[in-house]
């Protein structure tokens, strides 16, 4: 096979990031820009598109990490992938900065158009610790690494005689009580339930979860009363859910919780397991672009996807998703935008990708017009919660519906069908609930045969 250079010849559709907004455009548009004589290139550091909301069952164990990615190469053949991150755009002069993975040299790529669906990142706030000993659930690699984590942990805890390391061993905490958080701490307590059940040495009493969330309810984007429900369904479960409730310090996983309104301290916790999923922010590389941002850094977009200053619409850049506040013409978002959510991603790529060739055809664009239909989140196997047009359901119902939509919105049928082929065979044979030990230290085997291996740390998430 030919070895093939970057094209320069061709105009270039550049979409930064491959998520399901970069996913989606360019699966849209490749062959429409390829039949004009164009290229769609794809830049992302990562060569899949990842299905966030399967995340939660990843770290539970009832997926496989593989099986919440989608490859781009496999399934954008009309595209150019590029495997690096953006750091710049110069959009004034078309030009990207692209910095290959592995710290490559970084290099430029001209574009006629640019996409930009860079998403958001985890965030934080500056508290004492957090950095140290906290983890997010945002991607693959976080989620493999928690079910390992949480699991290696129930395998420690049984044998240890201290009765305070014993405890700090078992003690789950997470940080954020949106879907992400409740799904996180649900899947996880599941997860552990099962392990813990095969463990003659521990009882499920032994383990203790601990949500912490900062405002006075759960998951805003359910009716108060059915979160109260999910509460009382969490605890009932034995998960403690501290609302209003704040995390101060975590310096060497001793947390120092405080209460909300008078700062007040609301205990203290020691942990070896602190998932933080309390937010996500615009990805900070727009800040390095010469594109209009609003206070809160994402892209200033119109209803129809176009990137829009205070001078009008600038021609050739186009934005959607996480990373870009886009009007909610349904009146159902917050402060007049979209709420960030796959919902609204994976349909603003669709009118994106729309927008785009027809203004290639000089014709007229269309708006950004989406109600939305419900909200459905897993709560560990046969648990659920679901919001469907102003109906909230619980239970098993709402779990079928969880697995059914999911099952079905992730991108391609080859990865719906490994999805539903996992689930099934994970309701056959239970799920596994062993830790693959040394996925953080891969190497760690090699260096015992060599004498080599570093001297037993503890090990931290
Ligand atoms: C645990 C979890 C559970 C969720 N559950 C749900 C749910 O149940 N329902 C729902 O509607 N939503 C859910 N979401 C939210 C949903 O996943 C996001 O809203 C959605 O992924 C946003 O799509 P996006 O294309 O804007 O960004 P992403 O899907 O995050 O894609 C951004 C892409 O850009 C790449 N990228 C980042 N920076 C750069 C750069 N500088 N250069 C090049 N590439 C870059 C990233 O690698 C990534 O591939 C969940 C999120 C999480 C974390």
């Amino acid at each position: 096979m030919a070895f093939t250079k970057l094209a320069q010849d061709r105009p270039r559709i550049l979409v930064v990031g491959g998520g399901y907004v970069g996913f989606t455009v360019a699966n849209k548009i490749q062959k429409a820009i390829k039949e004009t004589g164009g290229v769609v290139t794809v830049v992302d550091p990562n060569p899949y598109m990842t299905y966030q909301p399967f995340l939660p069952e990843v770290a539970a164990g009832s997926m496989e990490g593989r099986n919440a990615t989608v490859s781009l190469r496999q399934h954008l053949r009309d595209s150019e992938i590029v495997g690096g991150r953006v750091t710049k755009i110069d959009h004034a002069n078309r030009t990207a900065t692209v910095e290959p993975i592995d710290n490559g040299q970084p290099f430029e790529l001209t574009y006629d158009e640019i996409v930009i669906g860079a998403g958001a990142v985890t965030r934080a706030f500056p508290i004492p610790g957090l950095s140290e000993v906290a983890i997010g659930m945002k991607t693959v690699e976080e989620a493999v690494s928690v079910r390992n984590w949480v699991l290696e942990r129930i395998e420690v805890a049984s044998l240890l005689e201290d009765e305070d390391a014993r405890r700090r061993a078992l003690t789950f905490v997470v940080v954020g009580g949106g879907f992400a958080g409740i799904e996180t701490i649900s899947e996880l307590e599941d997860m552990a339930r099962a392990a813990v059940n095969r463990n003659s040495r521990l009882r499920t009493s032994d383990i203790r979860f601990i949500m912490i969330e900062a405002a006075p309810r759960i998951m805003p984007e359910v009716p108060a009363d059915r979160a109260e429900k999910v509460v009382a369904e969490l605890r009932a479960r034995g998960i403690e859910v501290l609302l209003n409730t704040s995390l101060a310090d975590a310096t060497d996983g001793h947390l120092q919780l405080i209460n909300m309104g008078d700062k007040s301290p609301a205990g203290e916790v020691d942990t070896d397991t602190l998932i933080w999923t309390a937010g996500v922010a615009a990805s900070p590389m727009l800040k390095n672009t010469d594109l209009p941002l609003d206070e809160r850094g994402r892209l200033r977009v119109g209803a129809d996807l176009r990137v829009t200053g205070d001078d009008g619409v600038i021609e050739g850049a186009w934005g959607a998703g996480d990373n870009a506040a886009v009007p909610d013409l349904s009146g159902g978002g917050v402060g007049g935008f979209c709420v960030p959510n796959a919902q609204h991603a994976s349909r603003q790529a669709v009118q994106l990708a729309k927008n785009l060739l027809a203004n290639r055809r000089g014709e007229a664009l269309g708006d950004y017009y989406h109600e939305t239909i419900g909200v459905v989140a897993g709560l560990g196997l046969w648990k659920g919660v679901a919001n469907f047009k102003g109906k909230t359901i619980g239970g098993p119902l709402a779990w079928l519906m969880h697995r059914g939509y999911h099952g079905t919105a992730i991108p391609t049928t080859e990865r719906t069908v490994r999805v539903m082929a996992t689930w099934a065979l994970n309701q056959i044979f239970g799920r596994d609930t062993s830790s693959i030990r040394h996925q953080r230290s891969p190497r760690l085997a090699f260096q015992e045969a060599t004498g080599t291996a570093p001297e037993k740390t503890k090990a931290h998430l």
